[in-house]
């Protein structure tokens, strides 16, 4: 029997919950209440749904879209960790989280249980990180590390609390819009303890900040002088029109939350139905310069060869530049589908 969630979800998008429960049996599948509760009062629209509702396009294999797009695989100096830049680290706390967004470029890497990490790859982690006196930012990721409950989380950015060349510590996490209770008073009252922490939100949708649960929650680590920025990425369906995208920026400034990194879109493999066109990129780009200052997001790109996040300013030159490299990306996969056609006739 179908699940009351996928029959939730079904409803909510208009496709049949049998589809959505077996493409949830390939790419892990996760809602919170919260969400859940949102759709069923009809605060949360479909257009913001479409992030975390399996589709049966996930199942397609297009050519050109890969499960490491970025190359996570060869910048790994201890398992839980990635380093592109000298001064800073990524950990991995987990690999599991609250909900799973079906664009995520850890597509394959998230909630396998294959990939659960351990308590000794924390430890080499935070070994790696007290040997290297040159990192200065400690990005907390994985999967989501507030996945992670307080008994274990705390303890752990403890830990690196007490490594004293570390000067910032930044935890990625969606739960702020997707489980705001999750920032909970133990969390908020241990992150109060240490000025070196941020929050970096990942909200793509306006339904994602308007509601009276995200914000209290968002004023929560505001109060323990935590500052919290977002990180979007333009989706088909979801968020890819200027006026929807607008929208969001501005709800983040009014509340507090600043606009961050804008990324475009990686080629992920099962997620190719969110890439967005190039005509559609430079119009929401174009919108979002009209915006006042602290709600203009900076449109980047992950480059796949170097792993660096590459920055597109708002010079015409710049942006057409980068997308016409993307048009000759997408040209070249363009040619390869049409001759493995004529190969398979
Ligand atoms: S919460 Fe983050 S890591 Fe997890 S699926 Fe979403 S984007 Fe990927």
């Amino acid at each position: 029997m179908v699940s009351k969630t996928f029959t939730v979800l079904a409803n909510a998008v208009g496709k049949p919950a049998e589809e959505i429960e077996m493409v949830a049996k390939e790419y892990p599948f996760a809602l919170t209440p919260f969400l859940v509760r949102r759709v069923e009062e009809g605060t949360y629209s479909a257009a913001a749904l479409q992030q975390f509702v399996p589709d049966m396009r996930e199942l397609l294999d297009v050519d050109g879209y890969s499960s490491d797009p970025t190359h996570e695989e060869n910048i790994r100096p201890e398992e839980a960790t990635l380093q592109t830049y000298d001064n800073r680290l990524l950990i991995m706390l987990t690999h599991q989280c609250l909900v799973y967004c079906r664009f995520c470029f850890r597509k394959s890497f998230v909630g396998f249980p294959e990939h659960a990490i351990s308590e000794m790859q924390f430890d080499k982690a935070l070994a790696y990180l007290a040997a290297h006196p040159e990192i200065k930012d400690v990005v907390l990721s994985g999967g989501d590390p507030l996945a992670v409950p307080n008994r274990r989380l705390i303890p752990f950015l403890k830990k690196i609390t007490t490594i004293p060349h570390v000067e910032a510590i930044r935890i990625d996490s969606r739960a702020l819009s997707t489980h705001p209770a999750r920032i909970d008073d133990e969390l908020i009252d241990f992150l109060r303890s240490d000025d070196r922490f941020w929050y970096h939100a990942h909200m793509n949708h306006p339904d994602d900040i308007n509601h009276p649960d995200v914000i209290a929650a968002v004023r929560r680590l505001l109060s323990a002088c935590v500052p919290v920025f977002n990180q979007s990425v333009i989706l088909h369906g979801v968020n890819d029109d200027a006026e929807t995208m607008s929208r969001l920026m501005m709800s983040c400034y009014r509340n507090k939350v600043i606009p961050y990194n804008l990324y475009i879109f990686d080629h992920v493999k099962g997620a190719a139905h969110f890439d967005v066109s190039n005509e559609r990129i430079e119009k929401i780009y174009t919108a979002l310069s009209r915006l006042p200052g602290p709600a203009q997001p900076v449109l980047v790109y992950v480059d796949e060869r170097s792993r660096k996040h590459r920055t597109i300013f708002d010079e015409p030159e710049d942006l057409h530049a980068f997308l016409a490299r993307r048009d000759a990306f997408l040209a070249r996969n363009e040619e390869n589908k049409t001759a493995l056609t004529a190969a398979n006739v």
